[in-house]
């Protein structure tokens, strides 16, 4: 096998993947706030990083994957009080939408998933120690972060501080001595959510949650720390500074981002009104087109939504998906003698070069298709054999380990499908009993004219859906 090779943000190049601990992986993705349903570009993220997390597997790392939960925050404080609920019942209800959406995209549960709300000793401790080391000030019942303290502060973006506050939107509050300074712990308003600290009672900022966690769950140095590119400043940048300022060692050895997923050149985002939620999303199209879809393109491109380019990719998956099942019908009536070893071992060298390759999916899918063309190819000139098809679908199996696009779901729609159809076959027959023919034709040739065939056997009729 090849050696893994990681694009890490912070040199902005290409580098051997090296776990601090040999064989083990440390990796922590930063989560979703949690106030409204998810859509494609949340999705984007968590394939992404469900497949990243599945190769690391793939390659025999044991993966420990963290992934968090933003509970407490202004957005869902402001949206509870709208809808007349407490906060987190608020975020109860949306985390619990968010694993039926990841769990239709088939994304593979984190390690763990800690929340705001249940770190906050961790929070407390954190910030208590970046007061006592000079890092952060206390005005009344806030904590800031005093950024004049920071080292290298925009080593991650690779720009300065006055280029980073002239491109990002910054929160003016004249309790900060500078306004790059951020809020480390927050004081809560009249009747706000909050939990009692050295500082009075309050809530912790967005930042520093984070750095929490990870300290919690995977200690003060990650290997891998992965996000949204939008996130790389200030939230990653800010995480860098709180870490390294309270442990006193390098916080992340490879920082993943992955790149946007745009709407007509913008970023699908909330707060653009131009996002499309994944429940709606997988109402229309199965989940093996979406994941298709999204891994099609390089983890790091910007990439593009609209609805042809998901057409598109419906059409490609379904050849795709069509090979695999003729394979596995074909594999029972196989004549020829190909074995396909040589071409199977082809391709898995090829697939995991391209994986190794800081995770070219979309290359490693190209090896895929080509591999279901040159089964096609065999299986029309006969020359295909039994043990042929098995290696291919094998291979084929290998493959999907990681992307999981091969099969459809069943949605409950399909499932209904064929009790309808049998019901209208039951009315058909009573129909022919009692000789009404007009009628019985009249189904007949309905259902053909939908796609479904109908033949008349010794025990009742049977039907088909024709491709
Ligand atoms: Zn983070
Ligand atoms: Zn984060």
């Amino acid at each position: 096998m090849s050696e893994l090779q990681i694009y890490n943000t912070m040199t902005r190049r290409k580098e051997k993947f090296q776990p601090l601990s040999p064989g083990k992986v440390g990796i922590y993705v930063c989560g979703v706030t949690v106030y409204d349903d998810v859509h494609l570009g949340h999705a984007r993220s968590a394939i992404a990083f469900d497949v990243i997390v599945r190769y690391l597997r793939y390659k025999g790392f044991e993966v420990n994957h963290v992934t968090n939960f933003t509970d407490v925050d202004d957005k869902i404080i402001e949206r509870a009080k709208e809808l007349g609920v407490e906060p987190l019942q608020l975020s109860r209800m949306y985390i619990e939408k968010f694993f039926e959406d990841m769990d239709c995209l088939r994304v593979k549960r984190a390690t763990a998933y800690p929340k705001a709300s249940e770190t906050i000793p961790e929070i407390i401790s954190m910030v208590q120690k970046l007061i006592d080391k000079g890092y952060a000030y206390v005005v009344d019942g806030d904590v800031y972060f005093d950024i004049t303290k920071a080292k290298d502060y925009g080593k991650l973006s690779g720009q300065s501080l006055d280029q980073m506050l002239a491109g990002a939107r910054v929160e003016v509050d004249d309790k900060k001595r500078h306004p790059a300074d951020f809020a480390l712990w927050k004081a809560a308003k009249p009747g706000e959510i909050s939990w009692p600290s050295p500082w009075g009672p309050g809530r912790p900022g967005w930042h520093i949650e984070c750095s929490a966690m990870c300290l919690k769950y995977l200690g003060p140095s990650l290997d891998i720390h992965g996000g949204g590119s939008e996130l790389v400043f200030p939230h990653h940048e800010n995480e860098i500074q709180q870490s390294e300022a309270a442990n006193g060692v390098q916080f992340v050895r490879y920082w993943m981002h992955n790149g946007l997923l745009m709407v007509n050149e913008e970023k699908m985002s909330k707060s653009l009104r131009n996002f499309f939620r994944v429940r709606d999303v997988c109402r229309d199209y199965d989940p093996s087109v979406i994941r298709f879809f999204l891994l099609n393109t390089h983890y790091r491109q910007p990439l593009n939504y609209d609805i042809d380019a998901l057409n598109e990719a419906k059409r490609s998956l379904e050849r795709l998906q069509n090979t695999y099942r003729e394979l596995i019908e074909y594999r029972n009536r196989a004549t020829g003698s190909e074995d396909a070893k040589a071409l199977c071992e082809k391709a898995i060298a090829e697939f995991e070069q391209s994986m190794d390759n800081d995770f070219n999916t979309r290359d490693a899918l190209a090896t895929m298709f080509n591999l279901a063309r040159e089964a096609n190819r065999l299986i029309s000139e006969r020359r295909l054999s039994k043990l042929g098809a098995e290696n291919i679908i094998s291979t084929m199996e290998r493959f999907d380990s990681i992307f999981d696009i091969l099969t459809v779901s069943m949605k409950p729609q399909n499932e209904l499908l064929p009790k309808v159809i049998d019901l209208v076959l039951q009315v058909r027959e009573s129909a022919r009993k009692r000789k009404d023919f007009e009628t019985a034709d009249a189904i007949r040739k309905g259902l053909e004219d939908l796609g479904i065939e109908i033949q008349d056997s010794a025990d009742g009729p049977k039907w088909k859906i024709k491709r």
